[in-house]
């Protein structure tokens, strides 16, 4: 049984089957749509991609056939019971199962405030969500405000600003990217948006919005100025669609805690995804992390121990790779929590690196999109049990190497790089 059709439900699908499991897998969508991938809907709301370019697997049931598998549509799960192995669905259907895998994804959050249910005020994730988005488009808004300064808000920026529209960026955290960029970067960044004209409103929350012949006036909490807008974007999180679950049964937090074989504390139960909290390696602790390589790797490491498979996933390093307005941004690791840090700067590019315990932790950079990849790469393995200390064989001193490719080709000749704090080199494991 998987329930949710999504990207980690797919490749549940696929590891169940590519692992030998020849019995019955039943799947269950909440709706009639294809699977579709959430990273996709602003590309189709910006009118840059068409409306079947964001079901990347055709069909549903071409996605779910090639594996054999039932597809339910318009059956999402009620309720779960794991001790009668049971999924009750909202159709009054009761479904078996041996083992169950919870692939719900997660659903925007609305920070409650007066006037949050007008329909000017917009989220991002579903399908519906970006047809919405696109009529309202149609209309030639004129303002659009964004809440939520994150990988979705800088999206969402991105498609107003292109559009023509006059945009504000609003967080309650003091910065743009808080989660992934440190201050340094964050300012760059801002001063970026702020030479392009958009009005940056940080360290306050939407207090209030009322209905005006002027659209939406939206007051804040720090009583700074109103703002106007025809749309308000609302995207400050997610929250994980496991309403269904009987929380005595199954141990929970934000999402389904589970192991690195994706096991919850339920035999039998398994998650994947945006609803489940594995380890995030930045942090050591289980979290939701909440992007698609994990959610693939997720479920595919769940269908293959569905199917009787050992298969441990050790964890997802968080990492922010976007490409906006012109800027590619990325955040790798943690960027927050250090012990000190190196960076450069040269024609408007930035790069800054991160050790904590004397091993990488973290890097950001600005229009160093080429290298991301590899140093991304490089830390998650860093960060895998068991391979986590700096030594000249392991991946966290080949990062490190990258790291200084980086500042060769930055700075050939020593001259117009700005090196800040940081030491020389990680300290190496004691043999
Ligand atoms: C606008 C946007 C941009 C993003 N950009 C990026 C990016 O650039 N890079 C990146 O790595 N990640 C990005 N992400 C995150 C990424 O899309 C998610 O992490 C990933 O899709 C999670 O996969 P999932 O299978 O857990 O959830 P989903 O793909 O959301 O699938 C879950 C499915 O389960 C269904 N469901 C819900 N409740 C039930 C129920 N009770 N019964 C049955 N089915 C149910 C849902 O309707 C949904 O179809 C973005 C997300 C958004 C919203």
């Amino acid at each position: 049984m998987i329930i949710g059709n999504g990207m980690a439900a797919a490749e549940a699908c696929r590891g169940l089957r590519k692992s030998g499991f020849t019995g019955e897998v039943d799947v269950l969508a909440p709706d009639d749509l294809p699977t579709y991938n959430p990273m996709l809907v602003t590309y189709y709301a910006a009118g840059l991609i068409d409306y079947s370019a964001m079901f990347p697997g055709g069909d549903s049931n071409e996605v779910f056939d090639r594996y054999g598998v039932r597809l339910h549509r318009r059956s999402p799960a009620v309720s779960l019971s794991a001790a009668e192995r049971i999924v009750r669905t909202s159709d009054g259907g009761i479904l078996r199962f041996d083992k169950c895998l919870i692939a719900s994804g997660a659903s925007p959050l609305i920070p409650p405030f007066d006037g949050m249910d007008s329909p000017r005020v917009m989220v991002m994730r579903t399908v519906d969500d970006a047809v919405r988005l696109k009529s309202a488009m149609e209309k030639k808004p004129r303002r659009a405000v964004v809440v939520g300064a994150s990988m979705v808000g800088a999206k969402l920026v991105e498609l107003f600003f292109r559009a023509g529209l006059s945009v504000a960026l609003a967080d309650r955290a003091d910065r743009i990217f808080p989660l992934s960029a440190h201050p340094d970067c964050s300012r760059m960044i801002e001063k970026r948006l702020a030479g392009m004209g958009i009005t940056l409103r940080f360290s306050t929350e939407v207090s209030r919005a009322v209905e005006t012949s002027e659209g939406l006036e939206i007051f804040f909490k720090d009583d700074s100025e109103p703002l106007y807008a025809d749309i308000l974007m609302v995207c400050v999180g997610a929250r994980a669609n496991i309403d269904f679950i009987d929380r005595d049964e199954i141990d929970t937090r934000q999402g389904v805690l589970v192991n690195s074989r994706m096991e919850s504390s339920a035999p039998g139960i398994y998650a994947a995804g945006d609803a489940s909290q594995g380890m995030n390696l930045s942090s050591g602790v289980q979290q939701i992390v909440g992007i698609l390589s994990n959610a693939r790797r997720q479920g595919y490491t769940a269908g293959c121990n569905m199917a009787g498979a050992n298969m441990e996933y050790a964890g997802e390093l968080p990492h922010n790779i976007v490409h906006f307005l012109d800027m590619n941004f990325v955040g790798i690791g943690d960027t927050n929590r250090y012990d000190s840090c190196e960076s450069v700067e040269e024609g408007g590019r930035f790069a800054q690196v991160f050790y904590r315990d004397g091993e990488i932790c973290g890097a950001n950079m600005l229009d160093f999109f080429s290298e991301a990849g590899t140093f991304k790469n490089a830390l998650v393995k860093s960060r895998h049990p068991g391979n986590g200390h700096c030594d000249h064989g392991s991946p966290a001193w080949r990062g490190w190497s990258d790291w200084q490719n980086i500042l060769a080709r930055m700075d050939p000749r020593g001259g117009s790089v700005l090196r800040l704090r940081g030491p020389a080199a990680p300290a190496r494991r004691a043999s």
